[in-house]
């Protein structure tokens, strides 16, 4: 039991004054270890043990067995029992508290080390009449140098990358130097920044988390003890944080500091564990929650807008392309009487395609993965035209006589025996689908471009693709055409 103004020790005086500063004390203020106090009467000095949980007497007010006077708690002298050093009263400690007596760093460390290890003596060893300033600065304190050391890696990496891109870049025989001197206190102002940030975000949320955790005890029933005792457990808890400058266990460092905080509120409201668990956690799970669910959004954002972009983009060049190729037949079908060419590969011949049309831009296919007449599209590309022609010949030849589609690259040509004329306008004649030999089966969101005898185009997905197949199928008939098979699933 020592002066809370100056730290006097207070044993065995007559009147609750301190002797060295003239500030007035109550006994009662202060916390014992069970049985280790001596309470003497003033009148006789007849002693009474305190038995309390906190050391005090019970009932604190009564008449002296000895003497007969009455007697109050607050006017008896104090002594340790007998054998006992005044260490061995105190229930707990707050080195913090004590730290113009133990010395600033060993305050300020011992308090570290019992939030990581003794949450419940740092708890008791907290009187609660102690201010809330003292709590204060202990967190700012503890935060600013956690901060502060969590920093370095990050400064040195603002100084070193620089330095190695300057190496490489000399060695490249370029000179961006002055840039990468801006580049360097571009990083090192982000860090401080971040730290900033940072520092006052905790800060701020150390407060709220306080106030959070003393309304959900309030709440949560009745036995609780004043706000002053929660900001203390929460402030004082935050000696944990020093474990985040291990690299890697940030985490670690905040459940750490909420289970300190949990055995904290438990020890100085004497509520029980469940309870303090639940007003201790919600805020950081909100928190939690919040900032997960943010970035969720965020993300999902980004990556939504990413992907429409490039779909659009793909659909874009996809749909030109099945369009060139739609044309290049339409085109063959004008000079040749209305009919489409014995192999698609003829195409190049007379419309000017090449062999690279033949593969969609959105799919996996290349020109060496197409098979013609026993070599690949890649062959025929880098072969003369005497050859090429020979080659295409072959390809038509191998098609059999009553062909109702076949697949060059990416494309499922479906005009065979079709006159393309008016009264076929709706007939499909090209379906450009992904090769599923090298593109795996198709789902039934794969874009897909149908080709008409008419020169138009639609721009469809696998699944309406086939779900228009059966009436395409009737106007096959009407035109004397055999059933298309579902062209996505035509191979080579
Ligand atoms: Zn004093
Ligand atoms: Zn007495």
């Amino acid at each position: 039991m020592r002066c809370r103004t100056c730290d006097y020790s207070l044993w065995n005086l007559k009147r609750q004054t301190c002797p060295e500063c003239g500030a007035a004390f109550r006994p009662s203020t202060y916390e014992f270890v069970a049985n280790s106090v001596r309470f003497c009467c003033p009148h006789c000095d007849q002693a009474y043990y305190g038995t309390g949980p906190t050391g005090h007497l019970e009932p604190d007010r009564f008449d002296c067995v000895r003497c007969g006077n009455g007697i109050a708690m607050d006017e008896m002298v104090l002594r340790p029992a007998e054998g006992l050093q005044e260490l061995q009263t105190q229930p707990g400690s707050n080195p913090w508290l004590e730290r113009h007596r133990r010395g600033r760093i060993k305050g300020w460390w011992g308090t570290i080390g019992q939030a990581l290890i003794a949450p419940d003596r740092l708890a008791r060893g907290t009187p609660e009449a102690s201010s809330l300033g003292q709590a204060w600065w202990f967190a700012t304190v503890t935060l600013v140098l956690t901060f502060a050391v969590g920093v370095i890696p990050v400064m040195c990496l603002a100084l070193v990358f620089p330095m190695m891109m300057v190496r490489s870049a000399q060695s490249g025989g370029l000179s961006g130097a002055p840039s990468l001197g801006m580049f360097a206190a571009m990083m090192a102002g982000g860090a401080v920044f971040g730290l900033v940030v940072g520092f006052v975000f905790t800060l701020l949320f150390t407060w709220m988390w306080a106030l959070v955790t003393h309304l959900l005890l309030r709440i949560s029933g009745s036995g609780h003890g004043p706000l002053r005792r929660t900001v203390h457990s929460i402030f004082y808890s935050s000696g944990t944080i020093v474990v985040s400058v291990v690299p890697c266990v940030g985490n670690l460092a905040m459940l750490w500091w909420i289970v300190s905080a949990i055995l904290m509120v438990r020890r100085s409201h004497r509520v029980s564990g469940i309870r303090a668990t639940f007003a201790v956690l919600t805020a950081p799970v909100c928190l939690t929650v919040l900032v997960v669910g943010f970035y969720a959004v965020a993300l999902t954002a980004a990556i939504g807008s990413t992907a429409t972009r490039v779909s659009w983009v793909s659909t874009q060049g996809s749909a030109g392309a099945a369009q060139i190729v739609t044309d290049a037949l339409i085109l063959h079908a004008d000079t040749n009487a209305g009919q489409g060419p014995a192999h698609a590969l003829e195409l190049m011949l007379g419309s000017g395609l090449t062999e690279s049309q033949f593969v969609a831009p959105a799919s996996a296919t290349v020109i060496a993965d197409v098979p013609v007449g026993g070599m690949t599209l890649l062959d025929l590309a880098i072969m003369a035209g005497d050859e090429k022609l020979e080659v295409i010949g072959r390809a038509a030849a191998a098609l059999p006589a009553d062909v109702v589609a076949h697949r060059v690259g990416d494309f499922v040509f479906t005009y065979h025996g079709a006159v393309l004329d008016e009264r076929a306008a709706g007939l499909w004649v090209v379906v450009m689908c992904p090769d599923p030999d090298v593109n795996g089966p198709l789902d039934a969101v794969t874009p897909v471009f149908v080709g008409l005898a008419d020169g138009s185009q639609l721009s469809l997905v696998r699944s309406t693709l086939r779900n228009m197949l059966p009436e395409q199928n009737r106007l096959r008939r009407r035109l004397g055409l055999p059933a298309l098979p579902d062209p996505t699933t035509v191979t080579h």
